[in-house]
C-alpha cells in the first residue's frame, strides 16, 4: 500500500461517466489520472474514421452490439437521442440526480429537432404514423443547433470528448491505449489499478497507478467482468438484456431526402415495443446496404426511408467466465419483435415506401441489467470492495431502458459531488 497515492481518484474509461467525473474533480484540483482504452486520433464522418473506433460485441448466437472505443467513449459513434433519467426510480435507490439533471439541462444543448433541421425521409415518416394513429413525437436530441447550417451536421452531436479535453486543460492526466486489466486491492480496499499501455503495434508496457478512489466507468460491456474478477459476489446473476431489434429499409420514389438525425422522432406501442426513425446518414448507409447485396437500395439514398424496432427483452444469459455475454432470446420476446415489425411495415407503406426489406435483428440499445445498485453497489456507488466504486451504463436500473447518455451524465455528477470531500 502507497501512503502518499499520487492520485485522488483514478477513472477507469473515458467515456460519457468518466469524462464527467474526471471533468469535475480536475475543476476542484483533485488529482484525476484517467484511462482510455482507445485512442484519441479526430472523430470523422468516413468508412476509415468509423472503422478506427467501433467494436462489435458478440451476445449471442445471433445478436450483436457495438461499442467505441476511443477517447469519449461511445458518444463517438452515438445519435444524440435524449430520454429522460427516470428521477422516481433513482429516488426510490437513495440516489437524488434532481439538481444534477437540471444542472445539466442549463449547460448542455438538449432540445428536440425543428423540422428545418429534418430531412424529407424523417417528415414523411412522421406522417405516415401520425395518419395511422400513432402518437409519433419529437424526442430531444443533443445537438448544437448553432452548428448545423440548415441540416444535419455530424459535429453538432454533443459528445463527451468535449468534456475529456476539459479535464485535460484542467489538470487531469489522461493516458489512452491504456487497458486497466485489474484492480489492485489490499485489505479489502483499492489502492489502484494495473494497466497495458499500447506504445506501438507491438510494444505493450504494463504500469501500476494508485490512488486514494478506483471508479470503474468502462462501459456496460467491460465493468461487469472487471467488477467481478475483483471478487464482488453475484455478478451477472439477473442475467441481463439487449433490447433486440430491426432496422427495416424501403424506398419512396421521387423523395429528395437528404441526411438526417438519427432517432429525432418515434412512439411506444404497448407490451414494450418502440418504434423510431432510423434514418441513418448516407455514409454509414452507403456501407451498410452492399453489406446486404441490396445495390438498388445502395444507390438511391435519397429515396431511402428506414424505421427502427425496439422491444424489451426480458432478463436471461450469461456473463461467462471469460467475460462473454451469452443469451437467446425467448418465444415471448420474437412475438413482440413480430408485432413490432408489422406496424413498422404499415407506417412505412403508409409513408410511400416500396422495395421494403427488413436488415435483421440486432441490439438496437443498450445492454444492461448485469450489475444492480442495492445489490452489487449501494448509493455511493461503491462496491464491497471498499473505494472501488463504478459510475457507467453497467448500473442503471432495469427499468430504464432508454437512451442512456443524459442519466450516465447526471450519476457522474451525482457522484463527484458525493466523493469530492472525501478525495
Ligand atoms: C451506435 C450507438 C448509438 C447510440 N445512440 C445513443 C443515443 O442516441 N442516445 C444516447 O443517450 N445513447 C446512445 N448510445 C449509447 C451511449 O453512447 C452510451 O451508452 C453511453 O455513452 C454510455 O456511457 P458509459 O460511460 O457507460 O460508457 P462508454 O461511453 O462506452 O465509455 C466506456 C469507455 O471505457 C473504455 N474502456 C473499456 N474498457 C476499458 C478498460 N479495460 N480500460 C480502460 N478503458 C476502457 C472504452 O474505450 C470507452 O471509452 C449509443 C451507442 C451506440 C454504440
Amino acid at each position: 500500500m502507497k501512503d502518499h497515492p499520487e492520485y485522488d481518484a483514478i477513472v477507469v474509461g473515458s467515456g460519457t461517466a468518466g469524462a464527467m467525473l474526471a471533468r469535475e474533480w480536475s475543476r476542484q484540483n483533485k488529482r484525476v489520472l484517467l484511462l482510455e482504452r482507445g485512442g484519441d486520433a479526430p472523430l470523422r464522418e468516413s468508412v476509415t474514421g468509423f472503422a478506427s473506433v467501433i467494436d462489435q460485441v458478440k451476445v449471442g448466437r445471433k445478436l450483436a452490439t457495438v461499442r467505441a472505443l476511443t477517447k469519449g467513449g461511445s458518444t463517438g459513434l452515438y445519435f444524440g437521442v435524449v430520454n429522460a433519467p427516470p428521477l422516481d426510480v433513482f429516488n426510490a435507490l437513495g440516489i437524488d440526480l434532481a439538481s444534477d439533471v437540471d444542472a445539466l439541462r442549463r449547460e448542455l444543448p438538449i432540445a428536440p429537432l425543428p423540422d428545418a433541421l429534418l430531412g424529407e425521409q424523417a417528415l414523411r415518416l412522421r406522417d405516415g404514423a401520425v395518419a395511422l394513429g400513432h402518437a409519433w413525437h419529437k424526442h430531444d436530441m443533443l445537438v448544437d443547433q448553432s452548428r448545423c447550417d440548415g441540416g444535419y451536421s455530424h459535429g453538432a452531436l454533443w459528445r463527451a470528448r468535449s468534456y475529456v479535453d476539459d479535464a485535460v486543460a484542467q489538470g487531469t492526466r489522461l493516458v489512452t491505449r491504456a487497458t486497466v486489466q485489474r484492480v489492485l486491492i489490499e485489505n479489502g480496499a483499492a489502492i489502484g489499478v494495473e494497466y497495458r499501455e499500447r506504445r506501438h503495434m507491438f510494444s505493450n508496457v504494463v504500469h501500476r497507478a494508485y490512488a486514494g478512489k478506483v471508479v470503474l466507468a468502462a462501459g456496460e460491456l467491460a465493468t461487469p467482468a472487471l467488477l467481478r474478477a475483483c471478487g464482488v459476489d453475484g455478478v451477472g446473476r439477473h442475467g441481463f438484456y439487449v433490447n433486440p431489434g430491426y432496422a427495416i429499409y424501403g424506398l419512396v420514389p421521387g423523395m429528395q431526402g437528404r441526411d438526417n438525425f438519427v432517432g429525432s422522432m418515434g412512439c411506444q406501442l404497448d407490451d414494450g415495443i418502440e418504434l423510431g426513425d432510423a434514418n441513418i446518414c448516407r455514409f454509414l448507409y452507403k456501407m451498410m446496404m452492399p453489406a446486404k447485396l441490396k445495390f438498388r437500395h445502395a444507390v438511391a439514398y435519397p429515396q431511402a426511408i428506414a424505421i427502427g424496432v425496439k422491444v424489451k427483452d426480458g432478463l436471461g444469459g450469461e456473463l461467462r467466465a471469460d467475460g462473454g455475454l451469452h443469451k437467446e432470446l425467448s418465444e415471448a420476446d420474437f412475438a413482440k419483435l413480430k408485432k413490432g415489425e408489422e406496424e413498422a411495415l404499415r407506417i412505412l407503406r403508409q409513408a410511400g415506401a416500396q422495395h421494403i426489406f427488413n436488415f435483421g435483428l440486432s441490439c438496437a440499445g443498450r445492454v444492461g441489467g448485469l450489475l444492480r445498485i442495492g445489490e452489487h453497489v449501494d448509493a455511493r456507488m461503491e462496491s464491497p470492495v471498499r473505494n472501488l466504486h463504478v459510475c457507467d451504463g453497467s448500473i442503471i436500473p432495469d427499468e430504464m431502458r432508454g437512451t442512456p447518455t443524459l442519466t450516465v451524465l447526471a450519476m457522474a455528477r451525482y457522484l463527484a459531488r458525493q466523493l469530492a470531500p472525501a478525495l
